[in-house]
């Protein structure tokens, strides 16, 4: 086998480059590192089975020889990266999609799209099956990252129906872990640093809104098993452990064994009031539910994030 990760430099990326070069395939990682970094996967250079090139996947995408999969990982994925990155994200979800399964086309490779919780917005139904069209605001700050996804997908489908590829789309909820970027905005990085630094947590709005967050590792195994499936519409992978932010808050600081010490600050626009994946497609289909506690998970990021900042 013989795989294409974009995004691989990412968080994401660089965990189902592991995966996959463990499952004995030939990785081809391409990044271009606007939020990817060489740190990730700094362990898989020099090995025979992996090669990095940096690209921007929104421009014509080259690869020499066979490819029997592509997973299509690039993108922007925080809050705060798409405020800062709207264009990119918009076009990598359009542009660098269209060039991925172009590819994926020519080489007869099958196709697999990191889709996002993000394409319910701030959903209505909860929690969330696939069924659900989702409430999405196209015109505010998460626009770009949320339209771009559902363009993503309604591409891949078209791909899928009109050129025969063989695609699948994965929608990823919330999930942590080892290689999150400490500085991503995203509340698990957040609360984990302001924790180790002994800092306040920031807690947005009144911390009612629920997250249900998975460890990458269950995420990752999901991923795999969809790509051996035959499922070519899509299915929800996530954790439906759902928690307020406030009570993450708590969590956090239990774990950490520091008093919680919490302080507010706004409530970005459109942050979805609720999320928690149904996941009963993903039972049936791929036998598939998440296995790694909430304590174990946490426990291993922090010991990530210690590193990190060198403690
Ligand atoms: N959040 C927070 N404090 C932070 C960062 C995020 O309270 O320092 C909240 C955010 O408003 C949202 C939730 O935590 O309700 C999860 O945010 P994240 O950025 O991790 O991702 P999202 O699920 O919104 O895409």
């Amino acid at each position: 086998m013989r795989t294409l990760i974009t995004g691989g430099a990412g968080f994401l990326g660089s965990h189902l480059c592991d995966r996959l070069i463990q499952e004995g395939h030939q990785v081809i990682c391409m990044d271009n590192l606007i939020t990817g970094n060489m740190d990730n996967i700094a362990h898989l250079i020099g090995n025979k089975n992996f090669k990095f090139i940096h690209h921007d996947v929104t421009e014509y995408i080259y690869v020499e020889g066979a490819l029997d999969n592509i997973l299509h990982f690039a993108s922007p994925a925080s809050p705060i990266d798409y405020l800062e990155l709207p264009i990119q994200t918009l076009k990598v979800g359009s542009l660098g999609t269209h060039k991925a399964l172009g590819l994926a086309k020519a080489k007869k490779a099958k196709f697999l799209l990191a889709s996002t919780s993000e394409v319910y917005g701030d959903p209505l139904i909860h929690p969330q099956p696939e069924t659900y069209y989702g409430n999405v605001n196209p015109i505010g700050p998460r626009g770009v990252y949320d339209e771009a996804k559902r363009f993503a997908e309604a591409l891949t489908m078209a791909y899928h129906r009109y050129h025969g590829v063989d695609t699948r789309i994965v929608r990823i909820f919330n999930t942590y872990g080892p290689r999150m970027r400490l500085d991503d905005g995203r509340v698990v990085p957040a609360f984990i640093s302001q924790a180790l630094r002994h800092e306040p947590l920031t807690v947005f709005g009144d911390g009612s809104q629920t997250r249900s967050f998975c460890y990458v590792d269950d995420l990752v195994e999901g991923i795999y098993r969809l790509l051996l499936s035959n499922e070519h519409e899509p299915v929800n992978i996530g954790n439906p452990h759902e928690m307020t932010i406030r009570e993450f808050a708590e969590n956090i600081a239990r774990i950490a064994d520091i008093p919680c010490r919490i302080v507010h600050k706004p409530l970005p626009q459109d942050d979805p009031k609720v999320r928690q994946p149904d996941i009963t497609k993903a039972r049936e289909v791929l036998g598939w539910e998440p296995k790694v506690a909430f304590e174990e998970g946490i426990t291993k990021t922090f010991a990530y994030f210690k590193k990190k900042l060198g403690m």
